[in-house]
């Protein structure tokens, strides 16, 4: 029987969650999407108007189906939670639904349950400052987008997950090493998040049966990434400096996730997986 995956996260055919799309859907799953609210309407209208078909494009030349697309803002778990301003908001007025807890509802109805979870979203509104400039407000909002926003989506979907199902999620060694311009608690941020990936994998093994697992990615010049201001320096001293000097391909992230989301890693939970062609095993550049 075919699987079902969620991936939030995706708002163009450039970041992490569209390659795990590909990849997933290669290997025959169905693919459902949650999309950043404000970003919606755009990536809705590009897919209809056939913008990323050349990036739709399976190995087998047939075309990733979306089979749909939910908006969501995973900084809010429910209705009560949303402020007036958000609410009100004009990008924010079209859509309805978009609340971690009302997205797993609404899944549940159209489609009973899922296998897979995919969480491909960061946001850290001071990133580009040094932590000791960084506000309480910017730190707690970083690590609400960034780190809770994947407690709240597990928390949300595991009652609608089938046992021996597998989460993943995304980060970066800013967690462990110093990396001087990943700031606004960022570095904290995915540090939460790759500790999280430890309790969780035990609560929702114990529990459910889930596997719980992250991708320690390398640098890739997604919309994200670009928004941080020195994702060109971080390709090039990847390439300068990786046991593996080779350009790194979203899809092979892609392709990473979807070994952990297959049988084939039946046996991997709790752990962070390196994608970036080896950077994190030097010590130093050369
Ligand atoms: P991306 O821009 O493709 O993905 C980030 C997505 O998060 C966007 O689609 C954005 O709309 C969405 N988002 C932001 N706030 C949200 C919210 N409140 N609710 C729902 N969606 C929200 O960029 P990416 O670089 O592919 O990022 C995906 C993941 O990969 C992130 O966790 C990122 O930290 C991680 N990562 C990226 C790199 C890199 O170099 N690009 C390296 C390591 C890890």
């Amino acid at each position: 029987k075919g699987k079902r995956a969620f991936i939030a996260g995706i708002a163009d055919d450039n970041g992490y969650g569209w390659a795990i799309a590909k990849s997933l859907a290669a290997a025959g799953a169905e693919i459902l999407v949650g999309t950043w609210v404000p970003a919606l309407n755009i990536f809705e209208t590009s897919l209809r108007r056939g913008k990323f078909d050349e990036s739709r494009v399976l190995p087998d030349g047939s075309l990733m189906e979306i089979a749909k697309v939910y908006a969501l803002d995973a900084v809010y778990d429910s209705p009560e939670d949303v402020p007036e301003d958000v609410k009100t908001n004009k990008r924010y007025a079209g859509a309805s639904n978009w609340t971690v807890q009302e997205v797993a509802a609404t899944v549940k109805q159209d489609y009973g349950t899922i296998d897979i979870l995919v969480h491909s979203l960061a946001n850290g509104p001071e990133v580009t400052k040094p932590l000791l400039e960084t506000s309480r407000k910017g730190y707690l909002a970083a690590l609400s987008a960034s780190s809770y926003s994947y407690v709240s989506l597990l928390k949300h979907f595991i009652p609608i997950m089938n046992p021996g199902g597998s989460s993943i999620s995304l980060t970066y060694i800013a967690s462990e090493k110093i990396i001087p311009g990943y700031g606004g608690g960022m570095s904290s941020a995915k540090a939460a998040l790759e500790s999280d990936t430890r309790v969780l994998s035990f609560e929702a093994g114990r529990q459910h049966k889930i596997r719980v697992n992250t991708i320690s990615a390398g640098p890739l010049r997604s919309r994200a990434a670009k928004a941080i201001g020195f994702i060109d320096t971080m390709i090039d001293y990847s390439l300068a400096n990786s046991p593996l000097q080779k350009e790194l391909l979203a899809d092979e992230v892609g392709n990473a996730a979807a070994f952990l989301a297959s049988p084939l890693a039946s046996a991997i939970t709790g752990t962070v997986i390196y994608v970036d062609n080896g950077l994190h095993a030097m010590g130093v550049g050369v």
